[in-house]
């Protein structure tokens, strides 16, 4: 070891210094070769004879060369070694107790940088995925293309400062017979230092070419060779994460050599979780394999191949975060179905009577939901069902029916909304219906006084009271329930799971549970989100529905639309006008909400103009909608908080300022909250100006356009679910459900926007339901279930199984 030891250091002197010294050089064969008899192979050896001979450049390459074989023969001494001291083993639950900062193979410094991105095990360094590659092997000037990036060794000919434009220093270099221009827009010292005359350096940058010349601006310059980050494509991992841990430039680098070291003493570990079977069935690469490739990926990959995630060892590893996760919800489900839940009792002729009961018809699909929800019901074990359907389609009827079959059982049934105004909206409709059957719903909110919630929280607990409608104060520990064996929750995006389930621990046996949602959903969602339900679709909305006319137009072109604004509120309609919420500040939302208002104020000073805004308290919400619906004000400026499912039947125009901020899913929405009454309704989408001109950046131009074009679909097609996909593509999935609250399924390298992933969810749904066929809670696959809960026990309410 100590001869390899010393046979790197001159080496390394020899590389450091110029051609001059390297020509005068004479008398390192013969020590080298010494010193390095029995680590390197023989034909090597053999060459190191001749190496005082040669000339300079051919000297320098034979020892960059050389200098790898030594490294190597280093670390298989080393290796050698630590397998002398001791047999070292880790099982998996070790990498998954060791903590980052304990390990003494790393820096401080690389500590450091996981902490930044709060890593703390090493389970999880194995599957932290690059949000994209660089391509940084040693490329030859004369061979690069235009716009390619890549690692160039050249020798500093001169550097100078110059005055050009942004541009301050001006490099120029040589590889071979070929030229490099080096360009900075700074002229710090360190330049100088950096890159003297006659010097050989290496450099990574992306290469321009104009009219033959070939430059380079603001390189990244490393003063030695790394095999860790140089000469082979690297990771480029997210660096988001704790802002109180500063990064700087080298933080990156500090990360993948960490992640370098973890893989190489810890990876062999890992085991192998996939069933053989399906390795074989989609020849898989094994997960060592997958693993070390998905940080420091072989040089015979692709870069493009690697940057759309479409190489093997991708696919592998995005099959596996997917299978993982239906294996989760198949778990769930499983475990669900062996919970018994209240058989509920339904007579035949109950849906007649209901139908009979409503002033209007029941659309074929609501009837045809209702009778999954029944058939559902006369099961021993819980109902989990999702309804979906748009806006106005006509789910709360569907909710109803499925109360009162529960309520005439002699049963409870909650029905949970996400505020008091829906909550009320919902007592009401419940209410007027439920009446003819005999069955009168209570209603619980926060707004009641503590008398009135007393007297409720008793007719609940002694079953007095069958159906009880409310917001969150249905989930307060005071309120006991007899027998509660239906859970309604609506617009279930806005509820946690964590909400869910704590209305679901209030009854003894597990209830029957309905959820509602405004947004259809993409059934590659359905199943990536929510495979552990049942999904009922409500795809025709009711007759008589007035189409709501869609129009896309630039901020200049307002005039008309005022115009037709001030015919409608002539006519006695209402006006929405919708600002987009700025997320990441509120601020910046209370100012676009409070311009707006303004503007519209002064535009329509003759008429009586709201403002509503997210910061506003959810009462006040509350307070300015129903002054809405009750006809007081003719315009309602919002921004996007305005809420799902709220009806007001007199208004006719849905404005969307700022149209290219939204969702195409979130559009519809709004959208659908008008047209529900007698009137037509309209829906303009407004884009500023600029969005006229073309941009000079030719990606963003194309952005912008793949943008209006998805505007235009809104324009063309009024089918929820065409929008949804489409927003999928554009978005990844995580808006349309707008599940960021109630557990968002992160994905390590998956990702839904793209088509070969959805692609493979379906194999992975596939494979998943036919593992837990004849083996419901992974018992014979214990490591996999393993994994399984260790990623999703929690989120899913799972972790007790086995
Ligand atoms: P959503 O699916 O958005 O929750 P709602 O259940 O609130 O829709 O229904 C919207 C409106 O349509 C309500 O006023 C409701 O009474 C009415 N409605 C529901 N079903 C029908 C139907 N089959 N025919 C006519 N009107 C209906
Ligand atoms: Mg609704």
């Amino acid at each position: 070891m100590k001869n390899l030891d010393t046979a790197k250091k001159i080496i390394e002197k020899a590389l450091n210094s110029d051609d001059t010294y390297l020509n005068r050089l004479t008398g390192i064969s013969n020590t080298l070769k010494k010193l390095l008899e029995g680590y390197i192979p023989e034909g090597f050896i053999e060459d190191i004879k001749d190496l005082d001979t040669l000339p300079p450049k051919k000297k320098r390459a034979f020892l960059n060369y050389l200098i790898k074989a030594v490294d190597e023969a280093r670390e298989r001494e080393k290796n050698k070694k630590l397998q002398k001291t001791h047999e070292e083993f880790y099982s998996l639950e070790d990498l998954r107790r060791l903590d980052i900062e304990d390990l003494k193979i790393l820096k401080n410094i690389e500590k450091k940088a996981f902490r930044k991105i709060g890593l703390n095990n090493i389970e999880k360094v194995f599957f932290l995925p690059p949000k994209k590659y660089e391509d940084r092997r040693f490329k030859k000037l004369g061979k690069v293309k235009d716009g390619e990036y890549g690692l160039f060794e050249v020798e500093v000919l001169n550097v100078r400062k110059i005055k050009k434009r942004k541009l301050k220093t001006h490099i120029i270099a040589k590889q071979g017979f070929q030229f490099l221009d080096i360009y900075f827009v700074h002229d710090k010292p360190f330049l100088f230092t950096f890159f003297r005359k006659g010097k050989k350096v290496l450099i990574y940058g992306r290469i321009s070419t104009y009219r033959n010349k070939k430059s380079m601006i603001q390189p990244e310059m490393f003063t030695e060779y790394d095999p860790v980050i140089h000469d082979r494509i690297v990771p480029v991992y997210s660096l988001k994460g704790d802002s109180t841990v500063k990064i700087t430039s080298q933080t990156i680098n500090h990360l993948r050599r960490g992640i370098f070291k973890i893989l190489k003493k810890f990876l062999k570990f890992y085991p192998e979780y996939l069933p053989k079977e399906i390795i074989k069935k989609y020849k898989f690469p094994g997960i060592h394999n997958s693993i070390k490739n998905l940080h420091f990926p072989e040089s015979s990959e692709s870069i493009e191949h690697l940057n759309n995630f479409e190489a093997p060892f991708q696919k592998r590893l995005i099959f596996d975060d997917l299978f993982i996760l239906q294996l989760a919800q198949i778990l769930r489900k499983n475990l669900l179905l062996n919970e018994p839940s209240e058989e509920i009792n339904i007579e035949d002729t109950l849906l007649e009577k209901f139908k009979e009961s409503l002033p209007f018809e029941l659309t074929e699909d609501q009837i045809k939901v209702i009778k999954e929800i029944f058939s559902d019901l006369k099961k021993k074990t819980p109902m989990n069902r999702l309804v979906q359907g748009d806006v106005g389609s006509g789910k709360t009827v569907v909710a109803t029916a499925s109360a009162l079959a529960v309520a005439l059982d002699g049963k409870q049934v909650a029905v949970m909304a996400p505020t008091e105004i829906l909550a009320n909206q919902h007592f009401n409709t419940f209410y007027n219906i439920l009446k003819k059957f005999k069955i009168i719903p209570v209603l619980l909110t926060g707004s009641l006084s503590q008398r009135e919630k007393k007297k409720i929280y008793r007719l609940i607990e002694n079953g007095d009271v069958k159906v009880v409608i409310g917001t969150h104060a249905l989930i307060q520990d005071q309120v006991k329930f007899k027998n509660l064996s239906l859970v309604i929750v609506d617009e279930q995006h806005r509820f946690g799971v964590v909400q869910r389930k704590a209305l679901i621990e209030k009854s003894n046996k597990l209830p029957h549970t309905l959820i509602m949602t405004a947004t259809p959903i993409p059934r590659t969602l359905q199943i990536a989100n929510f495979g552990d339900l049942d999904v009922s679709t409500i795809k025709t909305l009711p007759k008589g529905r007035k189409k709501v006319e869609t129009v896309l137009l630039f901020d200049d072109e307002r005039e008309n639309l005022y115009k037709k604004i001030k015919e409608e509120i002539k006519k006695g309609r209402q006006i929405f006008v919708v600002y987009p919420l700025v997320e990441e500040s509120e601020k910046i939302d209370l100012k676009s909400a409070e311009e707006g208002y303004n503007h519209w104020k002064e535009k329509f000073p003759e008429c009586s103009v709201l403002l509503l805004h997210g910061k506003m308290p959810q009462e006040e919400k509350d307070k300015i909608m129903l002054s809405f619906r009750e006809g007081k004000g003719d315009i309602l400026v919002s921004t996007t908080v305005i809420e799902v499912g709220v009806d007001i039947p007199n208004a006719s125009v849905m404005v969307i300022e700022e149209a290219h901020r939204f969702g195409l899913s979130q559009i519809h929405q709004l959208r659908g909250r008008i047209g529900r009454g007698k009137y037509e309704g309209y829906c303009y989408m407004i884009l500023p100006e600029r969005f006229k001109y073309p941009l000079d950046d030719r990606e963003e131009e194309k952005k912008r356009q793949s943008t209006v074009e998805r505007l235009k679909i809104l324009v063309r097609t009024t089918d929820g679910f065409k929008i949804a996909e489409e927003d999928l593509k554009l978005r990844g999935g995580g808006d349309i459900v707008g599940t960021a609250q109630s557990g968002k399924i992160t994905f390590g390298i998956a990702d839904l926007s793209r088509e070969l992933d959805r692609n493979i969810l379906e194999k992975a749904r596939v494979e998943a339901e036919k593992i837990t066929e004849n083996d419901p809670f992974l018992n014979n696959n214990k490591l996999l279930r393993k994994i399984v809960l260790e990623r999703y026990g929690d989120r899913f309410d799972i972790a007790g199984i086995g």
